[in-house]
């Protein structure tokens, strides 16, 4: 290759975005011997659209991989613990109070947060406000160019954990979106907000939209984190105007137009897409892993994928590390991450398609799942499971 140029930086493995998943990796390999690089377009702290609620697990993913994580974490100006849930449904709320809490952090924060312990705690160099052009892979290895810089990256191995557009999943596994499995979603921050508890996350289902639900998630600075998604497929089909359709949320339910009655949008209503897991495709061939929602990790249920973007962090730098020891980068060798993939993310996420179709198909089964929700010993099955 031509660069008489440009500086050639060498590495065993570059990661490509720092977000959850991004930053989970380069933890993962923290201990493994490895020069590794994590490259991303942003210039930190930057802003991801989300709702910001964090499951109590994927803390204790990434505890698992920095015992110091959750202490840290907790003590972190800008995490809010939650421990109940309100459920609004047809004029009834059911309470949960939940046998493991969960988070809220501002993306802003989070993800900041979350490259700081990267930077305390392993040698990963991280190079921000870096964009990617193109990427190839051949018997050596990767070499990854940059945009507007003579820069080049090479590296025996490459982790796609850019998120939803991820460049590295189209360029080297082909992917196309597909609106059947993709989210289209929105949130807005709001202060002033009736009845909010800082512990008390809160989802409102209509029936009119059905298979969604407006969340109203309590996060740091005394805001509410508002937000609402629908399937793309619905979206275009349709023609539904997703943010005319938020706002409308509020005016068919009597009980957010309550709640939001003196309440003040702070900044603007912004959107985002999900790459939902109830089709996941291609996860690695030679020499690359895809991540998180590089991969299409986020729950077709729920929407959720801070948590699967963590875990997949962690199981594909675990499957890096093997990767050196075997020095093996083949696509067959990584069908173990394929593998290990399915067996802790993608089949949880097909036991949540299935109630997403059946959901979608038989709306009246919402009622039968909330009815069944008012009895003791079901709530309790599902406050000590979820
Ligand atoms: C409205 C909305 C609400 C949501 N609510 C929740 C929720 O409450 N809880 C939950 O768990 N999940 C939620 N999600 C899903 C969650 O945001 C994602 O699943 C999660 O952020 C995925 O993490 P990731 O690390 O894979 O990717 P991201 O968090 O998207 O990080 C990707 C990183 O890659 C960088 N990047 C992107 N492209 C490039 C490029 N070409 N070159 C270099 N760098 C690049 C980005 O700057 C970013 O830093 C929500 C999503 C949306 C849209």
């Amino acid at each position: 290759m031509d660069n008489a140029a440009g500086e050639v930086k060498i590495f065993d493995v570059v990661i490509i975005g720092a977000g959850p998943g991004g930053s989970t990796c380069a933890l993962a390999l923290r201990n493994a011997g490895l020069k590794v690089a994590i490259i991303d377009k942003a210039v930190f702290p930057r802003d991801k659209v989300c709702g910001e609620l964090m499951h109590r697990k994927t803390v204790a993913t990434l505890t698992r991989l920095v015992p110091e994580f959750e202490s840290e974490f907790k003590a972190f100006a800008g995490t809010l613990i939650m421990k109940h849930t309100k459920v609004h449904y047809k004029k009834t709320v059911i309470n949960f109070d939940w046998e493991t809490e969960s988070y809220t952090c501002p993306r802003l924060k989070l993800d900041d947060f979350l490259l700081s312990v990267v930077k305390k705690y392993s040698d990963t160099e991280i190079y921000t406000d870096t964009t990617p052009g193109k990427i190839t892979v051949d018997e050596a290895g990767v070499t990854v160019t940059l945009k507007n810089d003579e820069t080049i990256f090479q590296a025996k191995l490459i982790i796609g954990a850019d998120g939803a557009q991820s460049t590295v999943a189209k360029q080297l596994a082909q992917k196309v979106m597909d609106k059947k499995h993709y989210l289209g979603a929105v949130r807005a921050y709001y202060k002033n907000v009736k009845d909010i508890k800082n512990d008390v996350s809160e989802v409102f289902f209509n029936s009119r939209y059905n298979l969604n639900y407006l969340w109203v998630f309590p996060v740091d600075g005394n805001l509410v984190n508002v937000g609402f998604g629908l399937l793309s497929n619905d979206i275009s089909g349709k023609k539904i105007n997703l943010k005319e359709a938020f706002y409308d949320y509020f005016k068919i339910s009597p009980e957010l137009a309550d709640k939001f009655k003196d309440a003040e949008q702070v900044g603007p209503l912004e959107g985002f897409g999900v790459p939902l897991g109830s089709s996941v495709g291609i996860t690695s061939g030679n020499s690359f892993m895809l991540l998180g929602d590089a991969a299409s990790l986020s729950n077709p249920l729920s929407g959720t994928g801070m948590g699967n973007a963590i875990l997949s962090g962690m199981l594909a730098g675990q499957h890096a590390a093997k990767c050196f020891a075997a020095n093996n980068f083949s696509e067959e060798f990584m069908k173990e991450y394929d593998n290990t993939l399915q067996k802790e993310i993608i089949n949880d996420l097909m036991a949540s398609y299935k109630a997403q179709r059946i959901l979608s198909k038989m709306p009246y089964m919402l009622d039968v799942v909330f009815w069944l929700s008012k009895f003791k010993r079901i709530k309790h099955y599902i406050q000590s499971h979820v």
